[in-house]
């Protein structure tokens, strides 16, 4: 959807549309059924899918629920709600283990200074990003940033890490050092791989990692930033 204006933190969404439906007329017990409603909503690929979620949902749920969801999110967009950003980023980028909002959020604000206005179509602000390099610039702030000053000591003393430190986050670098000590435990190499590490952040598994050698920041990187 290369038309979307909406540059908000889904979190966000979600919390403040789970806020009104809190006070709405639908049973508690549908709640989390609504919810989850609008979560696939969120995760639409295309404006086709969104309107078929959102049609089915207009079936489902009674009129002053959907009324927030509607007059918030998605008339006051054009008719359609666009999706958000961060969603998708977070989804297939390495996000270095950013889970928490505020990381996220300061991300979002050097997202939105770089490309200079909070409104402009997903297509125009790409081609700002690119225009300043800004995944560079953000991959500089990381090493920069004060918080690889007060890394432990167990990092430090992982080989593994070693080409890590000072490139990736402090997160990023705790959830490694979590998937490198499960490795003393072993694992059957025929059973499949369930680490959330992979899947949730993009970060390399106890599978992946070769005990002693050093994880290479490349593949990391390649993956989107
Ligand atoms: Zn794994």
């Amino acid at each position: 959807m290369p038309s979307s204006r909406v540059q908000i933190c889904r979190w966000h969404i979600w919390r403040n549309i789970a806020k009104k439906v809190e006070k709405s007329s639908l049973p508690k017990n549908q709640q989390s059924e609504f919810m989850d409603d609008v979560k696939n909503m969120t995760f639409s690929k295309t404006e086709d899918d969104l309107r078929a979620v959102i049609d089915n949902m207009s079936l489902k749920y009674p009129a002053d629920c959907m009324s927030y969801l509607k007059d918030q999110w998605l008339d006051s967009l054009d008719g359609v709600m666009k999706k958000c950003w961060l969603e998708q980023h977070i989804k297939h980028n390495t996000n270095f283990g950013f889970s928490t909002t505020s990381p996220v959020e300061a991300s979002h604000h050097s997202l939105k200074a770089g490309i200079l206005c909070a409104s402009a179509t997903l297509h125009a602000s790409a081609l700002r990003l690119l225009e300043h390099d800004l995944w560079s610039q953000q991959l500089k702030d990381i090493s920069k940033s004060r918080e690889n000053f007060r890394l432990p000591l167990s990092i430090h003393r992982k080989i593994e890490l070693t080409n890590l430190i000072t490139r990736v986050s402090v997160g990023a670098l705790r959830i490694i050092e979590k998937e490198i000590s499960k490795m003393a435990d072993g694992y059957d190499l025929e059973t499949p791989c369930k680490c959330t590490a992979k899947p949730r952040f993009l970060l390399p598994c106890r599978h992946d990692i070769i005990p002693g050698r050093p994880i290479l920041l490349a593949p990391l990187t390649l993956a989107g930033v």
